[in-house]
Parts: structure tokens; C-alpha cells; sequence
């Protein structure tokens, strides 16, 4: 990396350091940023008093001093916060010239202001102002929050919330690794000899589960991963069955399966799921456009996706997600306008519509620093190819219902699923918006309990599947100090 490159950023006051890191990075996203001080390099110190925000700056050729007065003095740490994020966003913007997007929000779930919002009977024009004006989010972002906070509402009220619960099964094996990838994925045929294993654990843990929910409604299942498509259909009957011993599904509302790679998914398999119960399915494409599938390692083919689909409404699934990313390598405004043409006319019932956000474990990342100084692979117009995917959207009559938001995410953006009517992602919602406890079981998982919107404990397995299959007992011993009820 140049050390032009690199912008030391100081943040005097511990307490807001990572915030500060955030919204610097949103306003910088091709810099390394240094969390020390150094004022030979390009740096930002920002100094955060009682009444004043100091920040102190050289980069690029440019270097001054700005100090801004807080909204208003208070010993509330949140209070104190927010305004200091507010005069760090007001100062960047000064510096730059640049507004993002959603403002100076930097975290995961900026709908769930709108939500408490409309929980404390706030009017429409106040939650927009409270984006608008208090976090400089731009019209259409708040008009977004706004709009799926008023469906997420709307879908939390019909389940058990608190009193319910839902489960996640992680199936980590694919077919093959994909350069953006993050998650916990073994290539299935190494770990063909120990699948049984594996399911064994997860019968142990669902054994578990049982017990510890016995008379709690379940509201929904999510098998996902990994592939989970990418067991063979023996193995995804024997998975099927257990889940039936273990669970009681009187109060299930939905029950997805992310079949995933289109290369994993089978008539037999389909078979299987459908008759299973499941009312839910995801056949990924992430790009309609092969020289990237090859690019991104996904070792499957568009006609593979397209008849991965008609595979699914032929074995009568009714319910079809599919995900796509935006800002893969080599991709640009004309890529994403043929993937969203193929995909009108497979018309998916809903369609999740990501941006590229490169992850610390992702093989992209050292993909990216081995290229050449001026290879170029990513477009730099992120906002206009989400401009272009959301038009589609519009067109195929679906409506956004969930969104979420990861550091290094392209251009400020989000992340957001669409659903055509009564096809909404129950536990996206559920899971993002933290209102019901998840039961998560697997390798590499992560359960949370949900008492309340300020009660949420958490606990985790292995994120190795060896190490989780071998230490079984002390995964459900961390779940059994979890569940106490
Ligand atoms: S299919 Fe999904 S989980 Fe599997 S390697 Fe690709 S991105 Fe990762």
C-alpha cells in the first residue's frame, strides 16, 4: 500500500473512536485509515470537549483547523454522542464537499430509528425530518427507512415476537469457494466422509433445542450457510426428518431453505424440500453475466441459474428469492441492466439486491491487493448501478422490506430485500431488526436471545468445523448457559 494511501486519523476521545473511524472511512473509502497519531503523513485529529468539536486536518494538499460548537451540553453519553457525530459529519462534508447517502449513520440497521419512531407514534414528517435534518440522510434514503420500517412493523406484529422463537441451521459446505465470500464454507467433497457427523451434531444441538423451547412457538426455520443444497438429497432427507423429530410447527410461518448455488440444486433435492414442508427457497445468481461468475469463482453458469429456477416452480415453490451483488469485478452499469433483464423475466417473487462489501476473511481482499497498480476492476459508479437495479424492481411490482447496511460496503449504499406481496422474508426481518431470539446451530453460528429491545444476549460455536464437531458438548453447554429461562 502507498503511503499516500494512508490517513492517520486520531480521535482524542476513546469512547466515540470507532464511530469516528466509520464515518472518516464512508468519507474516505480508498484510504487505509491508520487509528494512531501521526502528523507527518496525511491525518485528521478529532478532539471532542464539553462544548466544542475540534478536527484538525492535512491531506491532499489540503490542511486547516475547524471547531464546532455541540447542538447542545449534556451529560447524557448518548446525547453527547450524536452531536459530536453530527459536527464530525458537518466538518467532513466542509473538508470534502461530499454527502453520502445515509448521512451520519454508520450503523447496521438505520431503519430502526424509523421503527421506534413509529412505535412512539411519530408522524411521517417527523421521522423524515429526524433523517433529514438530524442525520443529513438524503430524501430518498429516509423515504426508504421510513417505507420498510412501515412493513417490517406491520410483519412483527402478526408473529410471537418476544415470546417466539426461530431457528437457523448452518449447513458451511459449497461446491466451491467464491472470491467475495466471508461466511464458514468447506468444499463439500473434502468433507464428503464426515457430513453424517456433522448432521449428528446438529441433531444434538436440535435435541437440545426441543427441550429448552418445549411449548414456546416456533414462528420460522432458515436453513442456510454454506450451501445447504450442497448435501446430497439423502443427506438433506435425514437433515429434513430430524428437523420434524425435534420441532413443533403449529405456529411456523416460514420455513426457507437457501438452496444457493444453482450448480448444487437437483429435481430430487427440490422433491425433497418441497415435501418437507418447506415454503421457501433461494436460487442465487449474484450476476447474470458468465465471464464474472468465472471471475468471482462461482464454477456455475447463467442458463445453470435459469434452470435452477424453472426447476423450482416446476417442483411447485411458489416462493423464490433470488440475491444479487452489485460492484462485482468487472462490472458496471451495463452488466447490471442485462442481469436485471434476465431476471424480470424469471420474475423471482423476491429479489435481495446487495453492494459488494469486501470482508477482512474474503479472498477478494488479497485478490484486490495483488492486481496491478492501474488495474481498475471496480466500477466507480455504484449509486447509479443501484439506481438501475431498484427501476427493475419497481417494474417487477416488488416492495422493500428489510435492509441492512456492512462496513466497506460500496459507495455508501445499503443493502436491501424486495418482496412482491405476501412473499416478505419473515426471519430477515425477525433477525435484522433484533425482535425475536434466534436459535442458531452449526459451525460457525451465532444464537441471540431477544427479551426485549434492550435485553439481547448472544452466544457462539466454533467458526472451524472440525473443531465444532469435535467439541459438540461445549457448543450446546454454551447454548445451555444462553437459554436459562
Ligand atoms: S455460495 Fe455463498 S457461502 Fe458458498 S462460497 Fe459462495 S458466497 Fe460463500
Amino acid at each position: 500500500m502507498l503511503e499516500d494511501n494512508k490517513l492517520y486519523l486520531f480521535c482524542q476521545d476513546e469512547v466515540f473512536e470507532y464511530e469516528t473511524y466509520l464515518l472518516v472511512k464512508e468519507f474516505f473509502p480508498k484510504k487505509e485509515i491508520m487509528r494512531q497519531k501521526n502528523e507527518t503523513g496525511a491525518f485528521l485529529i478529532c478532539e471532542y470537549t464539553k462544548a466544542h468539536t475540534k478536527i484538525t486536518y492535512s491531506f491532499d494538499g489540503k490542511s486547516d483547523g475547524l471547531e464546532l460548537d455541540v447542538l447542545e451540553e449534556s451529560t447524557d453519553e448518548k446525547a453527547y454522542k450524536n452531536s459530536h457525530m453530527h459536527n464530525l459529519y458537518v466538518a467532513l462534508w466542509t473538508i470534502t464537499g461530499i454527502r453520502l447517502p445515509w448521512g451520519s449513520l454508520t450503523g447496521v440497521r438505520p431503519t430502526k430509528f424509523a421503527r421506534e419512531m413509529i412505535g412512539e407514534k411519530k408522524t411521517e414528517e417527523e421521522i423524515l425530518r429526524f433523517y433529514e435534518e438530524d442525520r443529513f440522510v438524503s430524501k430518498d434514503k429516509a423515504k426508504l427507512a421510513l417505507s420498510i420500517a412501515q412493513r417490517e412493523t406491520a410483519i412483527i406484529s402478526d408473529t410471537d415476537g418476544f415470546d417466539g422463537y426461530s431457528l437457523y441451521i448452518g449447513i458451511p459446505f459449497c461446491p466451491s469457494r467464491c472470491l467475495y465470500c466471508s461466511f464458514l464454507s468447506g468444499p463439500v467433497l473434502k468433507w464428503q466422509n464426515r457430513i453424517e457427523e456433522y448432521l449428528s451434531c446438529l441433531e444434538k444441538e436440535l435435541s437440545f433445542v426441543s427441550g429448552a423451547f418445549a411449548g414456546k412457538p416456533l414462528n420460522t426455520i432458515y436453513i442456510g450457510g454454506g450451501t445447504p443444497t450442497a448435501l446430497s438429497a439423502e443427506e438433506l432427507k435425514l437433515l429434513m426428518e430430524m428437523i420434524r423429530r425435534h420441532t413443533e410447527t403449529a405456529s411456523l410461518a416460514e420455513f426457507t431453505v437457501e438452496a444457493g448455488r444453482p450448480d448444487s440444486i437437483t429435481k430430487e433435492k427440490l422433491t425433497v424440500l418441497k415435501q418437507a414442508g418447506v415454503s421457501r427457497i433461494s436460487v442465487n445468481p449474484q450476476t447474470m453475466n458468465d465471464e464474472t461468475l468465472r471471475l468471482i469463482g462461482r464454477n456455475h453458469t447463467v442458463a445453470q441459474t435459469v434452470d435452477a429456477f424453472h426447476m423450482a416452480r416446476e417442483a411447485g415453490f411458489d416462493n423464490i428469492n433470488m440475491d444479487i451483488i452489485l460492484g462485482l469485478p468487472s462490472e458496471g452499469c451495463k452488466e447490471v441492466e442485462k442481469t436485471m433483464k434476465e431476471l424480470s423475466i424469471l420474475s423471482p417473487d423476491s429479489l435481495t439486491v446487495h453492494s459488494l462489501a469486501i470482508k477482512r476473511s474474503a479472498g477478494m481482499k488479497d485478490w484486490v491487493k495483488d492486481l496491478k497498480d492501474n488495474e481498475e476492476v471496480f466500477a466507480d459508479d455504484p449509486a447509479k448501478m443501484m439506481e438501475i437495479a431498484y427501476g427493475y424492481v419497481d417494474q417487477m411490482g416488488l416492495k422493500p422490506y428489510y435492509l441492512y447496511r456492512q462496513k466497506n460496503i460500496a459507495g455508501n449504499l445499503e443493502n436491501v430485500g424486495f418482496a412482491g406481496e405476501g412473499k416478505i422474508g419473515i426471519y430477515n426481518i425477525l433477525m435484522m431488526e433484533e425482535v425475536q431470539t434466534i436459535v442458531a446451530i452449526g459451525a460457525g453460528t451465532v444464537s441471540k436471545r431477544v427479551d426485549s429491545p434492550t435485553q439481547i444476549g448472544r452466544c457462539d460455536t466454533a467458526k472451524d468445523i472440525a473443531l465444532y464437531m469435535d467439541n459438540i458438548d461445549d457448543m450446546i453447554a454454551r447454548k445451555q448457559e444462553l437459554f436459562r429461562f
